[in-house]
């Protein structure tokens, strides 16, 4: 059995596990992070990329929303190439309770989320696509942040620092030893392979599959998962979020999306067994549809790409199942203090939007129990890609041969980086992805610097096949740049495929009528019958002109 040694383990890829990496490294701990699947492949990839202003806590969760604007601010600063800046709104439709705008206004302002009335009518002429008929409208500075990109950069920070990511890694054992822990057991999830790995300190950062791995040490911490699902839509038919402004609800936001929109989302307690096997479910796509027209009329006219869902844990820190008792906010355990096991913390709930203020937790007191002094500096030290002050995006110059458009897309998503991704050499420019304006560039970089696996960690990346195509026209020539580019023998280019063509048929599957199921066809239509995929011959469709 391979072995290994470190000072930290990080059991996680999600966003938080990411930060603690991260933070860990700045502060000069040798830590090794382990992913059962891909980095951000959990509920971190699996929301609606909102870098929330605080303004939908403000009324229930008054210390949730001054986290998020506290956090929103951060940030804009360290990693701004994943944020868009779009600002939110939050709109009054005719029947709802127009007072909830007021209380909303005086929450914010007691939660320190900057809110201002701002009149239905500059509403109208900020977001042209909002309800015409809306009666109030508050902006508030929400924006959007790309879940993906940020895992990513903070894992690439990390091993920059001399940390490790072992993606498709799972934890299976955790050895105590004398009321401490000593370590994990992780199994390779495409080998087979065993690894030991010992460490001081271990951070369970795994989402809503922390009861579970708490469960290998004999620890017993509920979490209660509660499902959410979205749909997103073939156009980006709103620039700002759109909020509905009433108590949280099913479909009452719209989240624009790089080339898409999300309406978001439904909120359902599911059985902890179903955490690893989510599927939408038919009510929740009318709901969503429905409500989500209401807040931007032209929602009825747009194609639905896929549905997905994602789970929250409600954690249960006192071990009771009673509702009242369960937290809704950032939850850090020291299970020294809990469990009487020491060398073990989980940190647990939050936002997306908190990861890095939950990772400075877990960190601190990590170096608590290591007994080293070092103070976090993840609030100063901005990520790979935000190092400088970005310049405008249309007037990146020195690509020349490159369109604006593409110079513009690579450098939304990967900041600065984008002069290390088109090089001088003219087929870095070749589009690969003509949706998203992926180029040939900016895989080869992905596979060769984000520990990309596969075709479905590819688009993780870089959205390739995320856009209105959903992967018809640009997943086979990935597959050919995996076999040119990384390495990758063209049988298992094949299964790279059809691997990504079932993970986006699973997201698919939900919304098949109308427009959707007439590109389902036509992406059939081109793997099976084009390139043969179910044929005998894999492999062969990289051989044709
Ligand atoms: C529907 C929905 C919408 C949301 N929208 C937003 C939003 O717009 N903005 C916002 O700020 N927040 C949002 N959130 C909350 C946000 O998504 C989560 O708080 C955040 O992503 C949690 O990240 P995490 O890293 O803690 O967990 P995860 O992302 O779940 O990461 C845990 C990781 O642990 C891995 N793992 C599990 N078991 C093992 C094992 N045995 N070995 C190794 N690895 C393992 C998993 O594969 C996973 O990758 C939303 C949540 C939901 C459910």
């Amino acid at each position: 059995m391979e072995r290994l040694t470190t000072q930290v383990i990080v059991i996680g890829g999600g966003a938080t596990g990411a930060g603690v990496l991260r933070d860990c490294a700045l502060r000069g701990l040798d830590a090794i992070l382990l992913e059962k699947d891909d980095l951000a492949a959990g509920t971190t990839g699996r929301n609606h990329g909102l870098l929330h202003s605080g303004a939908r806590y403000a009324v229930a969760d008054r210390e949730s929303a001054a986290e998020c604007i506290a956090e929103n601010r951060i940030l804009r600063k360290i990693a701004g190439h994943t944020v868009e800046e779009t600002g939110g709104l939050f709109v009054t439709l005719p029947g709802d309770d127009p007072d909830y705008h007021d209380h909303l206004l005086a929450a914010c302002g007691e939660a320190g989320v900057p809110a201002h009335d701002i009149g239905a009518d500059r509403a109208r002429r900020m977001e042209p696509n909002v309800n015409p008929n809306i009666v109030r409208a508050l902006w508030v500075p929400d924006a959007t942040i790309d879940p993906f990109r940020l895992t990513s950069a903070n894992a690439l920070d990390a091993i920059n620092r001399g940390a490790r990511v072992l993606t498709r890694t799972q934890v299976i054992g955790i050895t105590v030893k004398d009321g401490r822990t000593a370590g994990v057991i992780a199994k390779n999830t495409q080998s087979g392979q065993e690894i030991s790995i010992s460490g001081q300190v271990i951070v369970n950062a795994s989402g809503v599959h922390g009861q579970h791995i708490l469960s290998l040490a004999n620890i017993n911490l509920p979490m209660f998962p509660s499902k959410g699902s979205m749909v997103i839509i073939d156009y980006r038919v709103n620039n700002m979020v759109i909020n509905r402004c009433r108590p949280p609800a099913d479909g009452d936001i719209i989240v624009p999306g790089d080339t898409v929109s999300l309406i978001g989302t439904t909120s359902k307690k599911i059985p902890y067994e179903q955490i690893d096997n989510l599927f939408v479910e038919d009510d929740e796509i009318e709901v969503l549809l429905a409500d989500g027209e209401k807040l931007i009329p032209n929602v009825s006219r747009t194609r639905v790409l896929r549905a997905y869902a994602g789970v929250r844990p409600l954690v249960s820190v006192s071990g009771s199942i009673d509702g009242r008792q369960i937290s809704r906010g950032i939850v850090l355990v020291d299970h020294k203090k809990r469990d009487n096991i020491e060398g073990l913390i989980t940190i647990a709930g939050g936002k997306l939007t908190t990861y890095r203020l939950m990772a400075s937790m877990a960190t601190d007191l990590v170096c608590e129990k290591l007994k080293v002094a070092a103070s976090c500096t993840t609030h100063e030290k901005p990520l790979p890609g935000s190092e400088k002050a970005l310049p405008q995006k249309k007037s990146v110059e020195g690509f020349t041969g490159a369109s604006r458009s593409v110079v513009g897309a690579t450098h939304f998503r990967h900041g600065e980086r984008v002069r290390r991704i088109l090089t001088q050499d003219p087929d870095s420019y070749g589009l690969v992805c003509e949706c998203e304006m992926v180029t040939a560039g900016e895989v080869e970089y992905a596979l060769k610097n984000l520990a990309v696996k596969d075709i479905v960690d590819l688009r993780r990346r870089t959205r390739l096949g995320m856009g209105p195509c959903q992967g018809a026209l640009c997943a086979y020539r990935a597959a050919g740049l995996f076999n040119q580019l990384g390495g990758v023998e063209g049988d298992k280019a094949v299964d790279m495929l059809k691997d990504f063509l079932e993970e986006r048929w699973k997201g698919i599957k939900p919304v098949l009528w109308g427009d959707a199921l007439r590109e389902a066809e036509f992406s059939h239509w081109i793997y099976q019958g084009l390139f043969g995929l179910d044929g005998d011959e894999p492999g062969k469709i990289f051989n044709q002109d």
